[in-house]
């Protein structure tokens, strides 16, 4: 069926009326066949039929009356071959062994995170429970949550530990809802000793899943098996959170990891290279330290790409050479993002990520808030609507940062010049 038929339009609607996940579940693989102004949705068994009819059909009756080319009505129907997704709940994600502590660089912006880290990794089910890591993209969480793992299977392999990325969990929630195997699903959960569980912030809106978590952090908690979950922001600046996951989330510890300092930046890059067997001269460190502002992701591809452009040219990585190596990532190529953006005022103005997002409006915090906004205006042209989903803020409160700041700037030539300042920094 092609974009825009009935059957689309209809399903555009329903999305906008169900929890994602929920949508996700019981009309991600359905199927539609028009018959004149009549639609059949073809459902893979029993199980849905009657699940969409007891639960959604109404709503769907109700929907598709207002859509063009739906004046027949939606009736379900079982289909024979419409495939119904296989369960995952034995694939595992294994431990990458170069994740450890020891290939860890400590340094200010992640010495909290690490500690609790270590702890855990000595202590599990009893130094902190749940241990919650915060931070933004590419700063260490995944990296520390594979160091706890690795450390207590070192000391005991028998150990019941499991990594997740939050996403296959979702997955394989639903392929076992949808397949009646529930039970499976739970056992295999409630059975992990250790659960890591990474990037949670992604069950945001989804209350199936959030339903399901509840119970699986109670059966762990409850049995003193470890948890540790990582996010891209703190509990509070979850949106769609249910109270009562935010209040177990910080039951045991909540640690950050910040963007690392200078200094940090170049020890991580001596240590990657020198993991690599590559000596790269001070200058050459610094120079790269110096063009990635806060990614460790970006610090190591810059790494790599250097170690490349070497290992083919046969030439060593002197500071020309590594200017030609990264000629094309820099700065052209960059693509600057609001993450990035935001990231560097609060940097900038020594305060949290999560509070240039948050709701707290000092003039401390609400400040370098409006900076992050005119900026992302100024330099990437976005639309208020598309930064008011950026900070979870209605696109008039946009409006009247950027008016504000433009104001500001131009009765105060020291703004003015900072201002032009972090433009050029991303230019
Ligand atoms: P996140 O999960 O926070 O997005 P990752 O843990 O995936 O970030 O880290 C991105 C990359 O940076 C990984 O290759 C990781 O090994 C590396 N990295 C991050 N922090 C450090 C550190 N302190 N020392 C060494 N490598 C680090
Ligand atoms: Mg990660």
């Amino acid at each position: 069926m092609s974009r825009s038929s009935p059957w689309s339009a209809l399903k555009s609607l329903l999305q906008t009326h169900l929890p994602q996940d929920e949508f996700d579940l019981w009309f991600g693989s359905v199927e539609a066949q028009l018959s004149g102004d009549h639609l059949s949705l073809v459902v893979p068994s029993d199980v849905y039929a009657d699940y969409i009819r007891d639960h959604h059909l109404s709503t769907i009756q109700q929907l598709a009356s207002g859509v063009p080319g739906l004046a027949g009505g939606v009736t379900l129907q079982v289909g024979e071959d419409v495939p119904a997704p296989a369960a995952t709940v034995s694939s595992r994600t294994p431990l990458n062994p170069r994740y450890a502590f020891d290939t860890f660089v400590p340094g200010p912006s992640n010495q909290f995170a690490r500690a609790a880290a270590l702890s855990v990794a000595e202590n599990p089910g009893r130094a902190y429970n749940p241990l919650f890591l915060y931070g933004g993209s590419g700063l260490g969480k995944t990296h520390l949550l594979h160091a706890i793992g690795n450390a207590i299977l070192a000391r005991d392999p028998a150990s019941r530990v499991r990594y997740v990325p939050t996403e296959q969990f979702v997955n394989e929630l639903i392929s076992c809802i949808r397949l009646q195997r529930m039970n499976e699903f739970r056992d295999s959960y409630r059975n992990t000793e250790v659960l890591l569980l990474d990037d949670i912030h992604i069950v945001a809106g989804k209350e199936r899943t959030q339903e399901e978590f509840f119970h699986t952090f109670n059966a762990l908690h409850e049995a003193g098996h470890q948890i540790v979950l990582t996010s891209d922001t703190p509990p509070v600046a979850i949106g769609g959170l249910e109270e009562r996951l935010r209040s177990r989330f910080v039951w045991g510890l909540v640690a950050d990891i910040q963007p690392p300092a200078f200094e940090t930046k170049c020890a991580i890059l001596l240590n990657k290279a020198r993991l690599e067997g590559f000596e790269l001269p001070n200058d050459v460190v610094l120079f790269i330290a110096r063009r990635v502002r806060e990614n460790i992701r970006e610090l190591e591809g810059y790494l790599n790409r250097i170690i490349v452009y070497c290992t083919l040219t046969g030439q060593s990585p002197t500071l020309d050479t590594v200017r030609s190596a990264l000629s094309s990532l820099l700065p052209d190529e960059r693509h600057v993002t609001p993450a990035e953006i935001i990231r560097f005022v609060a940097h900038h103005y020594g305060v949290k990520v999560a509070d240039l997002k948050g709701r707290d409006n000092r003039r401390s915090i609400a400040f370098p808030r409006q900076i992050a906004i005119y900026l992302i205006r100024e330099i990437l042209n976005l639309s208020y609507p598309e930064i008011g989903k950026v900070f979870n803020k209605h696109h008039s409160t946009i409006i009247y940062s950027v008016d504000a700041i433009a104001k500001e700037r131009l009765s105060n030539p020291s703004l003015d010049a900072t201002l032009t300042s972090f433009v050029e920094n991303f230019r």
